[in-house]
């Protein structure tokens, strides 16, 4: 378990969720979750249970699914509502309820937004304060407090501001988060605030969001001035601007402050986590990102060309290896031979030095044609066996398959497909309806297939994600399709690329039947 002496806190499941166009499922969120724990953050805020219903669903599966090695799950909840005890308020029940050994409490710490938006007096929200947080702490869960408006509350009524942060402290809160909602504020008015909240003697933590541009320079300043507890979001998600991104935070920390806050070969991993936590966000990875964007360590040609070569630190501010990051790191360099071996085993397979090879050059150049291989570990497994076996073997051939889309009469779209394929010796034909090409062709191939497989009636598709990639030297932009199956034991992600969408989807979707089929038992021999 992380270091208790200084907190990195991320909160993109929740906080960072609030990003316009981001939407997480549960598995994505559990997903995530895993990825930062291989970073090394010490705290994980899944979402608001009883709120929220899929934030619940998330932490009930987070019991079982979830083995983290690093992190514990903070749950996000605000404090009892005015007038009730908090032993009776069943949003406080939840908390209590999730699991999570720790529980982040959002409460007002503005004057007036205790008047105009909790409509209760400011004596009334410190015990509403006062109440939850040692109500939490006689269940044993750690609570942390968020003050809400932190920075504009010290403005209006500094000394109010200062006493939410004692009354938490003093109700058993270990940390008390400033944070700077509306994302107004400037690195050195910011400092000062903390430094007069630091002077209370309560441990304080800071919450940033980027409206000016400074979430992570004031998340670096309040550090200066005394916070030990930062939070922020993968990629700097969350809603306008975004949050600190906490890449960045720990990066700065770490490689430029000296702090030990995730172990260094995480931290070397923190490229190909960022790019891995777009690929289950759908969230197309900002080239520009400092550390972990591709371009981060990107020369023009030129100028600097021929000096890099003598000596590469005269134009980097770090060494790009130190997070995982190259000078020019395509996506397709992701792909290391150590990396395909450790995956290879992983999946249970040894792989000799000339398989693993081959292998590589195959992941490269798939991926350099925009596959990707982080997010579809069922198509990087069949990728793996062909290359074992030499040759391609399916449970069934396709001969082919054509969709049609009609507009009817009534205005209503209506999707029928049709495929002709192999199996056992037999060839057949089936169509199938849908409310869309892709629904049409998972019907038609498990029509097609139902009798000599009836395990397929399991097999169900969770979730459908398409990407447009914009095209390199001179072709058009490729579509990159995502698909997750599941059945009763676990879930599976197949990838397809194509320029048309329908072809990208049909190769993720037979991809899909073939894991699928390969999984309950069904094998190619
Ligand atoms: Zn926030």
């Amino acid at each position: 378990m992380a270091d208790d002496r200084f907190h990195v806190y991320d909160t993109t499941l929740r906080d960072g969720a609030q990003q316009e166009g981001l939407s997480l499922s549960v598995a994505d969120k559990l997903a995530v979750a895993r990825h930062l724990d291989g970073l090394g953050v010490g705290f994980i805020e899944g979402g608001w249970p009883g709120a929220n219903p899929k934030d619940t669903e998330f932490f009930r599966r987070a019991r079982t699914e979830l083995d983290l090695k690093h992190a514990q799950l903070a749950a996000f909840g605000a404090t009892r509502r005015a007038g009730v005890k908090a032993a009776d308020d069943p949003l406080v029940a939840a908390l209590r309820e999730s699991g999570a050994p720790v529980v982040t409490l959002v409460a007002k710490s503005h004057d007036r937004h205790v008047e105009l938006a909790l409509r209760t007096t400011l004596q009334e929200n410190l015990a509403m304060i006062r109440d939850t947080v040692s109500h939490l702490r006689a269940g044993g869960q750690r609570v942390f407090l968020d003050a809400e408006h932190f920075f504009d509350g010290y403005k209006s009524n500094p000394a109010y501001a200062l006493e939410v942060l004692r009354t938490a402290a003093e109700a058993g809160a270990d940390v008390v988060a400033l944070c700077d909602t509306n994302g107004g504020m400037l690195p050195d008015e910011l400092a000062e605030v903390v430094h007069a909240a630091v002077q209370t003697s309560v441990r304080v933590g800071i919450h940033c969001h980027d409206d000016t541009g400074c979430a992570v320079a004031n998340t670096l300043a309040a550090v200066k001035a005394g916070a030990t507890h930062v939070q922020g979001c993968a990629n700097g998600y969350g809603e306008r601007s975004g949050n600190a991104n906490l890449f960045t935070v720990v990066a700065n920390l770490q490689l430029k402050r000296g702090f030990d806050l995730v172990p260094p070969a995480a931290l070397a991993d923190m490229t190909r986590i960022a790019h891995a936590i777009t690929e289950v966000t759908n969230v197309t990875p900002n080239s520009h990102a400092p550390y972990v964007g591709t371009s981060a360590f990107a020369h023009k040609a030129g100028l600097h060309a021929s000096a890099i070569k003598v000596d590469p630190n005269l134009y980097q501010h770090i060494d790009p290896a130190a997070v995982g990051n190259d000078m020019r790191m395509l996506v397709s360099d992701m792909a290391g031979r150590a990396s395909v071996e450790l995956k290879g085993k992983e999946l249970g397979y040894s792989l000799t030095s000339a398989t693993s090879r081959e292998l590589v050059d195959r992941v490269k150049d798939m991926e350099s044609k925009g596959y990707t291989f982080e997010a579809a570990d069922a198509s990087f497994e069949l990728l793996l066996r062909d290359t074992l076996t030499g040759e391609r073997r399916r449970h069934f051939e396709v001969e082919s398959w054509r969709v049609i889309v009609e507009r009817t009469k009534g205005g209503e779209l209506v999707s029928e497909a049709t495929v002709k394929l192999y199996a056992k010796g037999e060839r057949i034909v089936a169509t199938g309806e849908g409310n869309g090409p892709v629904n049409a062709l998972d019907r038609a191939v498990r029509l097609a297939l139902e009798k000599l497989y009836p395990e397929l009636a399991k097999l169900e598709l969770i979730d459908y994600k398409v990407r447009i990639l914009e095209g390199t030297h001179g072709t058009g932009a490729i579509t990159r399709v995502l698909i997750t199956s599941s059945d009763d034991t676990g879930d599976w992600a197949t990838v397809g690329v194509d320029e048309n969408i329908i072809e990208a989807s049909w190769q993720a979707l037979e991809q899909a039947v073939t894991y699928g089929l390969l999984r309950s038992g069904r094998d190619l021999d």
